[in-house]
Parts: C-alpha cells; structure tokens; sequence
C-alpha cells in the first residue's frame, strides 16, 4: 500500500501554541490528545512519521532575555519547554496504541533517548514515531528550524507546518479579513516577501534540501490526513 502515498517519510511541526487550546499558558490535554489522534490517522496510513514540538507555550528565549535573563540561558529554558510537550505527546500517543520515542538534542539520559541520527532513521524505519526534542540543542535558534534540519537529516519527502490558519496569507487573516491567501508560493517568494510561513533560516534550509513545506490548520479535524493524499486546503511552498 506504500507505493501509492505520495509522501512517504514525513516531519510533523506542531508549534507549542497549537497544544495550548484555548488556554494562554501550557499543554491543554484534549487539544494534545486530538493532535495525538491526527498523527494516529496518518501513521495507519503506512506513512513514517516523525515530530518537532515547540514550546512557546511554555518559555520562549527572547522573551526571557527581554525580562533580563541571559539569552543563552533563556534558550535553554526553552528548549528544556519543548522536552516536556514531547513527553506529553508521548504520553498521549501511547495512550492510543501508537509506539514513539522521544529523542532530546540536549541527552537527558533517563527520560528520554539522545538524538542519533542513524538511531531515529532505524526507529522510523520500524515504524515508530519519533519525536524530536530540545529543538537543535543549540541557543538561537528556533524549533522551526530544527524542523527543517531534522527533516533534511531524516530526508523527508515533506515538511508539515501545523497552524491555526489553513494556509499561507500575506497578512494575518484573523485581523485582516482581505487577507489573501496563497495556494502555491515558492521558497524565495516566502523569504523576499516576509511571509509568516517559518523563519527564514528554516525556509533556507528546507530549499537547500528541496523539502517542500506544507502549512495547514491542525484545528480541522483530519486535515493532517487529508493533507498527506493532497486534498483539503494547505499551502505548498515549493
Ligand atoms: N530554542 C533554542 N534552540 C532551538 C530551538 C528552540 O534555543 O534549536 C529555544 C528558544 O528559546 C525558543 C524556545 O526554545 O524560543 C521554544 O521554541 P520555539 O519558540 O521555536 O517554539 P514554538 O514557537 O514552536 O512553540
């Protein structure tokens, strides 16, 4: 049944935002547990798939920094954030019967797997889903760009950026109702414009390794699913 997905292998971006619900602060179980069920649906598919979580619902760095704390420091609270909403997706992916390891760029031993390149490849390989944690392990950067460098490494066919909107616009279309919407962009077009897609250090990579990226609402039931056979709405930046 493999032969005919068009993605075969793909890396799953889920904003810690997006697990917050309607809530301004942390994990909200329900909105983990529906995500958790989203990935479920694709991994039946027969598609390998793997995750980077974020952890702006927890602590960012730059806004650490901007209360006085150093900003190495501060990142690295952040990327300590993004462990433990990949442990509470974990937790809730067993929960449904899916297997998952958690793989932390920053090795903490006894909680979960350090990040061995050939170590998740075997992991996917089996069908695990391998969620990537502490984003790159390293202070200025984003978990949107150890997105696109854990689907570079990883070679997946796809890059998924889960947002709240079903797409890319050229403005934020919750406060612009004259928002245009794109269904096409390309790398360069995403970074001369400025759009609100990723950062610009995850566009460059992704293009660097022709991984096209695929912004989506994770707030329609499915969508990740229907994504992956190429209907529903989403935005390829190609
Ligand atoms: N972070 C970092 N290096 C990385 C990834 C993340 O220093 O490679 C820190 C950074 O401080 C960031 C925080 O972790 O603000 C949370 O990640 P991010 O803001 O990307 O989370 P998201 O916006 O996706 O929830």
């Amino acid at each position: 049944k493999n032969n005919q997905l068009k993605y075969k292998r793909v890396l799953l971006k889920i904003s810690g935002e997006a697990l917050m619900g309607s809530r301004d602060f942390g994990l909200d179980p329900e909105t983990v547990s529906r995500v958790a069920q989203e990935v479920a649906s694709v991994r039946e598919m027969g598609v390998e798939v793997c995750l980077v979580i974020g952890g702006g619902n927890i602590f960012r760095g730059v806004s650490g920094a901007a209360q006085g704390m150093e900003r190495t420091t501060a990142d690295y609270m952040g990327m300590l954030a993004t462990i433990m909403n990949a442990l509470a997706m974990q937790s809730a992916l067993e929960d449904i019967g899916v297997y998952t390891r958690v793989l932390s760029a920053i090795p903490m031993q006894s909680v979960c797997e350090p990040y061995i390149r050939r170590r998740a490849v075997r992991h996917m390989e089996k069908g695990r889903v391998v969620i990537f944690a502490a984003g790159t392990g390293n202070p200025f950067f984003t978990t949107d760009t150890a997105a696109a460098l854990r689907a570079s490494e990883m070679d997946c066919d796809a890059m998924l950026k889960a947002t709240k909107v079903d797409g890319v616009y050229d403005s934020d279309p919750v406060k612009n109702p004259d928002a245009k919407r794109f269904d096409q962009l390309t790398y360069k077009h995403v970074l001369t414009e400025d759009l609100r897609v990723m950062d610009a250090s995850a566009i460059t990579l992704s293009r660097e390794n022709n991984i096209p990226i695929l912004v989506f609402s994770i707030h329609e039931q499915g969508a990740f699913a229907q994504v992956m056979k190429g209907e529903g709405k989403f935005t390829i930046v190609t």
